[in-house]
């Protein structure tokens, strides 16, 4: 138990370890990266080794996970996929204004670590929540060295919060810590930003996810590698998935490739597959998911032409080897380019009706 436990990102709990190991911890640290990648397992692991007891676990910028502190501190690993909580915070969001500014919402598993969630139908950290972080950061610990608050989300302030932390972020008390974690470090304000030092959290590997998935859940080898593959190195994510549901998705994917290919010779009619793209793309994010699909069955139908196992979608081998064998290397290989160059369009948030004709003009093609 300790930091090792964290999965990937091995650079940034390095420079973590590091701050604590030269008694250098910054006054407020942004911890960055997509949901799901481990901010919140990683600000909570930091609060244990500012407070931890165990002497050896110290010296190494450590913790030990056993002593009172470290125990007290319960990792609050993914609060947003807590059950529980999301039933509190969308009861919170139906709440009156005037009752949720009466008591704004922080949430605490020991009384020296806060955090501040965004609250409201709005999802935002409201001026309300601000107010009461710097009075808490003001009292000195209970029982720990160092009294951490946490601000998740901290995108979703608004100006009014930003303006009244602007100065606790940059001197806090010398017993409290301050830190932020954000979906998207551009998207905080610049007056934020330039108050903190930011630790970067990139994908972890895919084997790491899995290995993850195989200590902390029932799920099987192949949906393992499946959510594993989903959760695009996001292993709280990865916890989340529907894995039925993407399954689905996939076999009516191959499926659908299957018949156009049937067809061959009989060139497919542009409007069937206008229409059949538009049915598996339903609704508005669907279609950015069906086109990793699909272009994760080329990857594999080219795997299998070379005579490789499929890589990423190994349930649908019975279904893509017979296809693999009919199509042919030109239409693989274009099919791969365009649907690449459609990927990075949709990143780009492309117009959708024009990505839509794009994709039907490559499969009818
Ligand atoms: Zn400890």
């Amino acid at each position: 138990m300790g930091f090792d436990s964290f999965i990937g990102n091995a650079p940034a709990v390095a420079s973590l370890r590091r701050m604590l190991t030269a008694g250098r911890w910054p006054n407020s640290l942004i911890l960055a990266g997509p949901l799901g990648i481990g901010k919140h397992t990683l600000a909570s692991m930091a609060a244990r080794a500012l407070n931890c007891l165990d002497d050896e676990a110290l010296a190494a910028g450590d913790f030990c996970g056993m002593c009172a502190n470290c125990r007290r501190i319960a990792p609050v690993e993914s609060p947003e996929s807590d059950e529980e909580f999301a039933k509190l915070l969308s009861a919170r969001a139906k709440m009156r204004a005037e009752d949720r500014r009466e008591r704004p919402l922080m949430f605490s598993t020991h009384p020296d670590v806060i955090a501040f969630l965004p609250d409201g139908p709005l999802r935002q950290i409201s001026i309300d929540q601000a107010r009461l972080l710097k009075e808490h950061a003001q009292f000195l610990p209970a029982s720990a060295r160092r009294r951490v608050m946490i601000v998740d989300e901290a995108e979703r302030m608004d100006a009014a919060a930003a303006n009244s932390m602007l100065k606790i972020l940059e001197e806090p008390p010398e017993t409290t810590a301050l830190i932020l974690t954000a979906g998207n470090y551009y998207e905080l304000l610049p007056t934020i930003r330039s108050r903190g030092i930011p630790l970067h959290l990139s994908p972890a590997a895919e084997s790491d996810v899995e290995r993850f998935l195989a200590a902390r859940s029932e799920m099987s080898a192949a949906d393992r590698k499946l959510a594993a593959h989903l959760s695009e190195g996001c292993p709280g994510r990865a916890l989340g998935l529907d894995l039925e549901v993407a399954r689905k998705q996939r076999r009516d994917a191959a499926e659908w490739l299957v018949s156009l290919a049937a067809r061959a010779g009989a060139k497919p009619n542009y409007e069937d597959v206008m229409a059949r793209t538009e049915g598996l793309a339903r609704g508005e994010d669907n279609l950015e998911t069906v086109v990793a699909i699909l272009y994760s069955i080329v990857e594999d139908l080219l795997h299998l032409r070379a005579g490789r196992p499929p890589l990423r979608n190994v349930e649908l081998e019975s279904t893509l080897k017979p296809l693999a064998a009919r199509v042919d290397w030109a239409w693989l290989e274009r099919a791969s380019q365009r649907l690449d160059q459609l990927q990075r369009n949709l990143r780009r948030n492309a117009n959708r009706q024009l990505a839509l004709e794009g994709l039907a003009a490559i499969l009818a093609g």
